[in-house]
Parts: structure tokens; C-alpha cells; sequence
């Protein structure tokens, strides 16, 4: 078998490369005085919009009461079977509540189908993107680590009720 030499189809002057090294140097020295566009996190934090999706929390009242009432639709329909929701009754009016309710945030893809699902407004997505943890067992969030006030998410309660 014979091989065949690709010739390179190159210019005099993109041959000698001074010429095309000038002009990347141009390129590199126009766009150093051009405004960033960069965040310098973590010292620069990013404040997403109401359309962000970050972690999904359980919405807790002004009574510190949480609006959940353990119907278990959003983990019926998380496709990670990141929810796990553990149904109890309760004195109150809404009868039901959740005795466990957990997120493995390990397996959840942020797509925000529990949000669209639920019919209590009881879980949405907040602007919370930074997840850390040190083993597997800390990635599984409870009630404690879920709810969140009312009055940080009211933001994203408006654009549920404007758009969803
Ligand atoms: S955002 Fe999606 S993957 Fe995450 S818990 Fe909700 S339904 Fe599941
Ligand atoms: S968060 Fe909403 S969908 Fe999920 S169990 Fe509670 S009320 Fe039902």
C-alpha cells in the first residue's frame, strides 16, 4: 500500500508563521482591554435570576410550618428517584405532612420537574448552586437542610405564578 502525502495548503506567509504569530498577538492585546466577562468566584459571588434552576428546597411558611402535604407526586415523577418522602398525619388543616422528606443530591439533574408537578407550591428551585460535600452520606438532604423561609424564595414563587 502506498500512502499519500496530504499537501498543506498554506500561503507563503502562513508558511514562515511571523505574520500569522503578529496577528495573534493583535488578536490577544485588542481583547486584554475589552470589559471581563469573568467572575472572580468565589470572592465574586453570581446572582442568578429567578429562572434558575439550582437546588430544589421545600418552602416553609412565616409559622415555620413547611407547605408540603406529602402527596408524594414529585417522587413519583423525579426521573433520578432522587425524593424520598415518608407520609404522616397531622392535626392541621392540610392533614398530611411529611414525617421524612429527602433529596439525594448526589442523583439529582436539577431538571425541575418536582417544581412543575407539585400542587402545593411546596417544593421549587432555588438559587442555591453551591453543593459540596465530603462523602455520600452528607449529598442526602432532610427536612433540616430543605427548608427554606418563604421570604428567599418569594422571587421564584412570582415567576412560577407569571410563567409556569
Ligand atoms: S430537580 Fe429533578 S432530579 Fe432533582 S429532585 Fe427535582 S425532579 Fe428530581
Ligand atoms: S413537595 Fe409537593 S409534590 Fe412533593 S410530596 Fe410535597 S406536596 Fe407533594
Amino acid at each position: 500500500m502506498t500512502l499519500k502525502k496530504r499537501k498543506k495548503d498554506l500561503n507563503f506567509f502562513e508558511r514562515i508563521y511571523i505574520i500569522e504569530i503578529i496577528k495573534g498577538m493583535i488578536l490577544t492585546l485588542k481583547n486584554m482591554f475589552r470589559p471581563k466577562f469573568t467572575m472572580e468566584y468565589p470572592e465574586v459571588k453570581f446572582e442568578p435570576l429567578a429562572s434558575y434552576r439550582g437546588r430544589p428546597v421545600l418552602v416553609m411558611e412565616e409559622q415555620g410550618r413547611g407547605r408540603c402535604v406529602a402527596c408524594g407526586l414529585c417522587a413519583r415523577v423525579c426521573p433520578a428517584l432522587a425524593i424520598e418522602v415518608q407520609a404522616a398525619e397531622t392535626e392541621l388543616e392540610k392533614e398530611r405532612y411529611p414525617e421524612k422528606f429527602e433529596i439525594n443530591m448526589l442523583r439529582c439533574i436539577f431538571c425541575g420537574f418536582c417544581e412543575e408537578v407539585c400542587p402545593e407550591e411546596a417544593i421549587v428551585m432555588s438559587k442555591d448552586y453551591e453543593l459540596v460535600f465530603t462523602n455520600r452520606e452528607d449529598a442526602i438532604f432532610g427536612k433540616d437542610k430543605l427548608l427554606v423561609p418563604i421570604e428567599n424564595l418569594r422571587e421564584r414563587i412570582e415567576f412560577l405564578r407569571r410563567f409556569k
